[in-house]
């Protein structure tokens, strides 16, 4: 991604060198539909497309694009186009450039956090930022808000910080200032939560960093502040146009208003059946009433989907046509009537796994279909874990979407904390990591004393560490914070002449890291050596230090797809939006896993569910699968299931039943019960107990192992593997470990996992 300071001055470089002859409207026109072609040929004004899945809305905004550039012959810099995931932009690019070549390269076509930074990046100054100011990722959020929560005296075990950041985020979402959201209503809670905000928002400033939701707020502010700046891009945009517009909130809704203003070429798509991130604030009254606020728009809709069988299409529609608020909707195809909808009932998860491998293969045996165009579907994160090891188990190639990412890793964390205080000296959050890291013997009494010291000057923490004597900080760890701050101005100075890729090696040599993991020698540490040097070659793959942080703070989970690598991909639902694939398994269909238990008792939860469904099925072209367990352990215990409604509201002759027996609902679990030795002992989130009868599980006593990291021990079914962490107390201890075999990584709840040392 690149960083240009503002694109006025684009125009006069670009000049008349435009490198192909422009192509004419039938060429990128004549594979279209009658409305499809209405919708990307449209003369100007605000247009609104409105369709089902897979009807072809993001083909028609892409094609829209290169109709422009060619044959209205729009400048690419004045076009902006928004997608939803960096993934989907890339795409966009590259399906543009096919067409129109590389006329296409000048323009914006960004996500909206994207597109939110450059504007920023290039006019940090309206808000009194600084240029280099830090992203900081939800993560470093939470630890913000719960140091100051602490700071407050606000029991963080009663509240949980987590739940303040959500308050703040839709607060900001609202655009609310700390003031503002107080003036709505002022209970004791909501005071705190005020308070917390005014203070985060402080110690943001201070630290000259933003979080996520700043990224689209400030940007809005910006615009709304600076009359020449908000007109210059005004201008510059003349057309703007919007993927998904069903998911945006208000701050993005209002930043599409801004921009398209002035010459109010403002096209958005989606669809309102798959609006499925309300917990993000998403509103969709902002697609449902676009017409009513543009009273010029041009509302094309498209009915035919291209995408899926017509047995797909009707199982999709048959569940959303459940939901009561909805304007009913008429998908048709022509691709024919296709395979049935297979549905198998497992015994368990591990049961439900093997069938699913099971089907994959079947896939590819009977339909030639490749790995890499299969997909598993599942409701939470945490379900993939299983999904996982049966992949293992039968050496089905498969990558996750998400889980824990690379750079979520520790050493790569600490490293890049490094990185960012070069770009960014005021980043709190990054300081306050690696101020004792490695090791340099500054405790939490230090840290105390420098934060105090900060708060009562109102300077970044980070600043705070160049006066650790005048801050009462002395001995050890006095003399390791001056080791920091030199180590940072030693750094400094290296970073004037060297690349990324080469300063992440500085890094971690100069801050002592390396060293740290030489001595251990242990595999563990071998493997986050290897890792540093993946992050060294990551970074060299760009200009500067700041643009490799900004790739990383923006990349999204669904960016990590490679349509090339030979392998199943395994994701949420959410993640899935926008994609299609060959073939398709959706897992755990069940009451309380999906729909998800708050929405067993909220209406419009259920709604969102259910818009979910829909959004699963139509990714699927051809192969739909459905799967469900009886019994699932969740939180440690095995529980019996209920099947999702979903799973009933699929019209019976649609579907061929392909479990064996149907298994009789049980409402006790023995380990013996089916071809598994041993208790499963995962620690899975991400289900109330509501719908399921909860099994008392037995303990195992790991917990009192003294487990620490390094350690080596041996699991009853998952085989040896290393302790990499340990976290939480009492039965509640749980490790992460990975395993020797598949290099697989493990959480454990250690009072009932089957495991021994070593
Ligand atoms: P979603 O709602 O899931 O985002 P969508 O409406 O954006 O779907 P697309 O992804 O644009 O739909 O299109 C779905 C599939 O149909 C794609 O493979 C696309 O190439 C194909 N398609 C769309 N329009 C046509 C057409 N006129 N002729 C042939 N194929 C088409
Ligand atoms: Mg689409």
């Amino acid at each position: 991604m690149g960083v240009s300071q503002g694109s006025f001055g684009d125009a006069e470089l670009w000049g008349n060198q435009s490198p192909e002859p422009h192509l004419d409207a039938a060429r990128l026109t004549d594979d279209l539909t009658e409305p499809q072609r209405q919708a990307v040929t449209h003369p100007g004004g605000p247009l609104l497309v409105v369709a089902g899945a897979g009807s072809g809305k993001t083909r028609v905004l892409t094609r829209r694009v290169a109709y422009l550039l060619e044959v209205d012959r729009v400048a690419p810099w004045e076009i902006l186009a928004i997608t939803f995931t960096n993934k989907a932009a890339d795409e966009m690019k590259r399906r543009v450039a096919e067409l129109v070549g590389s006329r296409s390269e000048r323009m914006w076509v960004q996500t909206f956090h994207s597109a939110c930074l450059r504007l920023l990046r290039a006019n940090a100054g309206v808000l009194g930022f600084e240029p280099g100011f830090t992203i900081y990722d939800s993560d470093e959020s939470r630890s913000e808000v719960e140091r100051i929560m602490k700071d407050l005296g606000v029991d963080v075990k009663v509240t949980k910080p987590r739940s303040v950041l959500a308050m703040i985020s839709a607060a900001k979402n609202a655009m609310q200032s700390p003031t503002a959201y107080l003036e709505v209503d002022a209970d004791p809670k909501r005071e705190m939560v005020a308070k917390v905000y005014q203070r985060y928002e402080d110690s943001l400033r201070r630290a000259n960093a933003m979080d996520f939701d700043d990224l689209l707020l400030n940007a809005v502010r910006m615009l709304q502040k600076d009359a020449d700046v908000r007109q210059r891009y005004q201008r510059q945009f003349r057309h703007v146009l919007v993927d998904e517009f069903q998911d945006t909130n208000g701050v993005q809704n209002k930043l599409v208003e801004i921009l398209a203003e002035y010459h109010g070429n403002i096209c958005v798509v989606g669809d309102a059946d798959q609006s499925i991130y309300r917990f993000r604030a998403a509103d969709v009254r902002n697609i449902l009433q676009f017409a009513q606020h543009h009273p010029d728009t041009t509302t094309v809709l498209l009915e035919e989907n291209f995408r899926s069988t017509q047995t797909i299409l009707d199982a999709a529609n048959a569940v959303i046509d459940r939901n009561e608020s909805r304007i009913p909707k008429n998908l048709f195809t022509q691709r024919g009537r296709g395979d049935k909808i297979r549905r198998y009932a497992g015994e368990d998860e591990y049961d439900e796994g093997r069938w699913v491998i099971a089907e994959l293969r079947r896939f590819r045996n009977e339909y030639n279909i490749e790995w890499r165009e299969m997909a598993i579907f599942y409701r939470t994160n945490a379900q993939s874990r299983v999904l996982e090891e049966q992949c293992i188990r039968a050496g089905v190639p498969y990558r996750v979407i998400s889980g824990l990412r690379f750079y979520d890793r520790k050493e790569v964390k600490d490293v890049l904390a490094y990185a960012r205080l070069l770009v960014n000296p005021r980043d709190d959050v990054a300081s306050r990591r690696v101020i004792n890291e490695p090791r340099r013997g500054v405790g939490a009494v230090a840290l105390t004393k420098l934060q105090s010291y900060a708060t009562d000057r109102n300077i970044s923490f980070s600043e705070a560490v160049r006066f650790s004597e005048e801050a009462g900080v002395s001995g050890k760890a006095g003399s390791g914070v001056r080791q920091f701050a030199a180590l940072l101005d030693e750094l400094r100075a290296l970073s004037n002449d060297l690349p990324p890729g080469e300063m992440i090696q500085a890094i971690a040599r100069e801050s002592g890291i390396l060293d740290e993991l030489l001595t251990d020698g242990s595999d563990e540490a071998r493997s986050r050596i290897e890792n540093l040097g993946e992050l060294a070659s990551a970074a060299a793959e760009y200009e500067s230090m700041l643009e490799f942080l900004e790739r990383l703070a923006l990349s999204a989970e669904s960016d990590q797809l490679d349509a090339s690598a030979g392998a199943v991909s395994l994701m949420t639902m959410h993640v899935a939006k926008g994609l299609e694939f060959p073939a398709v398994v959706m897992t755990g269909l069940e009451e309380g896993m999906f729909p998800h238990s708050r929405a067993l008792v909220d209406q419009a939860e259920l709604e969102e569910e259910r818009r979910l469904c829909y959004v699963g099925i139509t990714r699927a072209m051809r192969h739909l699968s459905l799967t469900h367990a009886w019994t699932r352990t969740m939180w440690g215990r095995r529980m019996d299931a209920i099947t999702s409604r979903f799973w009933s509201e699929v019209p019976e002759e649609l579907c061929e039943e392909c479990s064996v027996v149907k298994p009789m609902r049980r409402s006790t679990f023995s380990d013996t019960d089916y071809g598994f030795e041993g208790r499963s002992s995962d620690f899975t989130v991400g289900r109330a107990f509501g719908a399921a009868t909860p099994q008392e599980a037995r303990g195992s006593g790991a917990e009192q192992l003294g487990l620490r990291s390094g350690d080596r021990i041996i699991h009853d079914r998952f085989g040896p593997g290393t302790v990499l962490s340990v976290a939480g107390e009492g039965e509640r201890t749980r490790a992460f470990v990975r395993f020797d075999e598949g290099q697989s990584e493990k959480q454990l709840v250690l009072s009932i996992s089957p495991l021994k040392r070593l």
